[in-house]
């Protein structure tokens, strides 16, 4: 058997997970992998409960278990609680633990939204990238300074490390994700002015002989911010460093056109995480409106990381393809002359095309 812990988590975080579930139950029907499901409180739910955002029970079934398949936190219930105590503080709490180092975006133009992107149709028809951003180092965890004064002035500074191991690593992540989708890697940095990025680019280069399959290029973060904007078609997999990645993948969402719709891996030395990119959503909590689609697209991801289970994986993306080329739209991406569906609904219709 393998074991997925769900953690619904607050908000819309119940809706699409219920959801997600019910496509993976199909799937194994189909499939036969033997899929067993526990569920687990993370967030505002499990500090209602237990009086903690992430108890020491969820986090120790996450590392015993085969991946995690989560929704979101979060809510204004819970904005004004002690800080350690945030639901936000779950998912800090469950990077840590489980020691998710990378993080994984996949970014899709669907043919039938393609209408829905803020950029021209001509320029973002058929992109289809994945983002693989390094999650635990560089300048969001090295040493910093919040005040000091130096020559008579208040001043305050960041450190940007990087080790050779913790750049083969995520580096190693994304030339097997390239094997596996269109054979192309563009390592992105900034090599001109920063030495740790010197150090990427060098670490990057090394390990590609052992990926002759892979065509490598590298791009400064500058010029790839401006390329994802002007030629997004241009990429197959990108992998940067946490704070370059943290802001590309931002931008690259953009392109997609709907929030609801992305997915994200974050894989781990000891469990792999799952969850849709967008938040709690407290405005639509409750009312069987919410997209599931992304995190319906997550648990592909889970199964194709985790459980190696390629063929599933590719049959829950192309059910999601065909609801959204039958005209099916949920109301996020909903425009006149499409059929308007809620979450129970658009769940019912993926499953029928599984
Ligand atoms: P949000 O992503 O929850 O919502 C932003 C907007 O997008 C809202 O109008 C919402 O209705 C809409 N939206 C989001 N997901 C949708 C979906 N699946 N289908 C249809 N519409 C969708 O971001 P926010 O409003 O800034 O944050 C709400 C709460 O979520 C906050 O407490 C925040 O801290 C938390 N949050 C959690 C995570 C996470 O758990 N990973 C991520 C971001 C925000």
């Amino acid at each position: 058997m393998k074991k997925i812990i769900v953690i619904p988590g607050d908000g819309i975080g119940k809706e699409v997970t219920d959801s997600a579930v019910k496509v993976l139950k199909k799937i194994d029907e189909k499939f036969q992998i033997g899929l067993e499901f526990e569920y687990r409180d993370a967030g505002g739910t499990a500090y209602d409960k237990f009086g903690e955002p992430l108890p020491a029970e969820t986090l120790d079934a996450c590392k015993k278990a085969d991946a995690v398949l989560f929704g979101a936190v979060g809510g204004k219930k819970w904005d004004n609680i002690d800080v350690d105590k945030r639901p936000e503080k779950a998912l800090f709490g469950l990077r840590k633990g489980l020691g998710l180092f990378a993080n994984l975006r996949p970014v899709k133009v669907y043919d039938a939204l393609i209408d829905g992107s803020p950029l021209k149709p001509e320029l973002v028809g058929g992109s289809d990238l994945l983002i693989v951003r390094e999650l635990v180092g560089g300048i969001y965890f090295g040493e910093r300074c919040e005040s000091e004064i130096y020559n008579g002035v208040e001043r305050a500074w960041d450190t940007e490390i990087y080790s050779v191991p913790e750049i083969e690593r995520i580096a190693k992540l994304a030339f097997e994700s390239a094997k596996i989708r269109r054979g192309k890697l563009t390592s992105v940095d900034k090599a001109n002015v920063l030495a740790s990025s010197r150090l990427w680019r060098r670490v990057v280069i090394e390990l590609a002989k052992n990926f002759p399959e892979v065509e490598l290029n590298h791009l400064y973060v500058d010029n790839a911010a401006m390329q994802l904007a002007l030629n997004p078609k241009q990429f197959d997999v990108i992998v940067t460093s946490n704070m370059f990645g943290d802001i590309l993948s931002d931008e690259a969402a953009v392109i997609g056109g709907s929030i609801g719709l992305m997915p994200s891996a974050s894989i781990g030395e000891l469990t792999s995480f799952y969850e849709p990119i967008h938040g709690s959503a407290p405005d639509i909590a409750g009312k069987n409106i919410a997209n599931s689609m992304g995190t319906i697209l997550s648990a592909a991801m889970l199964l194709r990381y985790s459980l190696n289970a390629e063929e599933a994986a590719k049959n829950i993306e192309s059910a999601v393809d065909k609801t959204l080329a039958d005209g099916y739209r949920t109301a996020d991406i909903y425009q006149d002359g499409f059929k308007k569906i809620g979450t129970d609904e658009a769940t019912e219709i993926i499953c029928d095309r599984i």
